[in-house]
């Protein structure tokens, strides 16, 4: 449960915070014409949140690999849950089931912008990819 959630708030963080910025940019540019201070307020908050953004995006990151790696310890995928054989080994550990790879620290193999979307619920061999 929690592991699914810290993956599927990984896999939307960055896009979240994009649209987040873009929605701002937005806001501030009706500001520069209707109450400038508005919009010089906007710029400058904008460039002092961008730090906390990308660390709260390595908080996430750190959560996500902190849940993954129970599952990937007991043999586990962490994104189907099927129990895996003799080949879940490392360097990267490989599902058998839906082909998700994740590295020993709980990363996914591609990095975090490769985060597995959710498995369907019917059957774990269903790959949505
Ligand atoms: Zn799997």
């Amino acid at each position: 449960m929690l592991q699914r959630f810290f993956a599927a708030l990984r896999a939307n963080y960055g896009v979240t915070v994009f649209f987040l910025y873009l929605g701002a940019f937005a806001v501030a540019f009706v500001g520069t014409f209707t109450l400038p201070l508005l919009a010089i307020g906007m710029v400058l908050l904008a460039i002092f949140l961008l730090v906390p953004a990308v660390l709260l995006g390595d908080l996430i990151g750190a959560l996500s690999r902190w849940a993954n790696r129970p599952y990937i310890r007991r043999g586990e995928c962490p994104r189907c849950r099927e129990q895996q054989g003799p080949a879940w080994e490392p360097p990267v550990y490989r599902c058998a089931f839906c082909s998700a790879a994740w590295l020993p620290d709980g990363d996914p193999e591609d990095g975090p912008s490769a985060v597995p979307a959710e498995p369907a619920l019917s059957s774990p061999s269903n790959d949505a990819r």
